[in-house]
């Protein structure tokens, strides 16, 4: 028996209950990539995070207990990302911080450049984690270029991990081919929707963590362009099946879909601005999903990608000068 702050006695059971709580709501599960250096599993994600709101996000999440932050040059948000994290007090060092480089930026001495930029936003010296955002299919030489340039801030050590985003099967082969660091991720468009097996099965081959965008399906692309059917157009948020599963466990379902991942061993990036649902999607590493219930959010899958088609990326439609500062 223990006596709280509060007079309340509290039986031993209550008390780890309490303790359980406290340790789930602080530390996520690390994964390790494939050149030794650990990341926590979930990280936070802030994608069409306004930059007004952006500080205060991560602020909260870091609060919470996110220790993994995903931004971009391009969202424009790299510096709220790093006011966010020194308002937090958290030391820098526990902090692990990723980010991309844009297609704008690509070619071997821009992509150089690209990391001093995101570095002076962000307020870092070293950036944990650097990666592509797009594969250039039409322009795979400058994508070579920016990656051998990657290659190249490792080597330097102003960065610690280097990797990919919305690579297929094919652009992985093809830069494999003609580069000498396997990426250690690739983040892709992943949630029970679209799984990508294909994908997650390439990678495990080369030892390439899968990173999950769009972990609860928030994907919020360009549905009209892309011709989706009404049925490719429903939300996992509100997908009998994923509620069905979080009725039973007492969770939500952006908890089930992100202890999915985890289970699977991916890594997930969710986003929010709201501190309860910023709280809520930490929530979740007590969650031991059953066979049973994993095998029916696989079965969710349509196979039909809600974001763009890395294929169909190029520089003409997405010539978005990144800033100097
Ligand atoms: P998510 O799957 O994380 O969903 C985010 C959306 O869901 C937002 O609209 C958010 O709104 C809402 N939301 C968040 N938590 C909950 C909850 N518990 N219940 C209900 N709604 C919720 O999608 P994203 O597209 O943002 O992807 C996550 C991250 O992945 C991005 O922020 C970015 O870092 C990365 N990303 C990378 C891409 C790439 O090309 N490499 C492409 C897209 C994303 P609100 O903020 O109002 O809570």
């Amino acid at each position: 028996m223990a006596l709280t702050g509060r007079g309340l006695c509290l039986c031993p059971e209550a008390q780890l209950r309490n303790e359980r709580r406290r340790s789930v709501m602080t530390a996520a599960p690390l994964l390790t990539l494939n050149n030794g250096v650990t990341l926590p599993a979930l990280g936070f994600g802030v994608f069409q995070s306004a930059p007004e709101e952006t500080a205060a996000a991560v602020e909260a999440a870091l609060a919470i207990g996110y220790r993994h932050v995903d931004t971009a040059a391009v969202y424009s948000n790299e510096r709220e990302v790093g006011e966010g994290i020194r308002r937090s007090g958290i030391d820098r060092s526990e902090v692990f911080i990723e980010t991309k480089v844009w297609i704008s930026d690509y070619g071997y001495e821009q992509t150089l450049h690209a990391f001093d930029k995101s570095a002076r936003k962000l307020g870092v010296d070293q950036i944990d984690l650097l990666i592509l955002h797009q594969p250039l299919p039409s322009a795979f030489d400058k994508t070579v270029a920016s990656y051998q340039a990657l290659e190249k801030l490792l080597a330097a050590g102003k960065v610690r991990a280097i990797g990919v985003s919305n690579f297929t099967t094919d652009h992985l082969k093809a830069l494999l081919e003609r580069t000498e660091i396997v990426p250690a991720v690739n983040q892709i468009e992943l949630h029970p929707y679209f799984v990508q097996r294909d994908m997650q099965q390439a990678h495990a081959e080369h030892g390439i963590l899968t990173q999950a965008w769009s972990p609860i399906g928030g994907v919020t692309f360009y549905p009209d362009i892309l011709g989706l059917a009404p049925e490719n157009r429903t939300s996992t948020l509100t997908e009998p099946v994923i509620r069905g599963i979080a009725d039973a466990y007492g969770k939500t379902a952006a908890q089930v879909m992100l202890a999915w991942h985890l289970q699977q061993g991916r890594s997930a990036i969710p986003k929010s601005v709201k501190p309860e649902r910023i709280a809520e999607n930490f929530n979740v590493f007590d969650i031991v999903l059953g066979a049973g219930d994993m095998a029916a959010l696989d079965a969710l899958d349509k196979g039909v990608r809600n974001g763009p088609d890395p294929e169909a990326v190029t520089l003409e439609i997405g010539n978005w000068p990144i800033p100097e500062a």
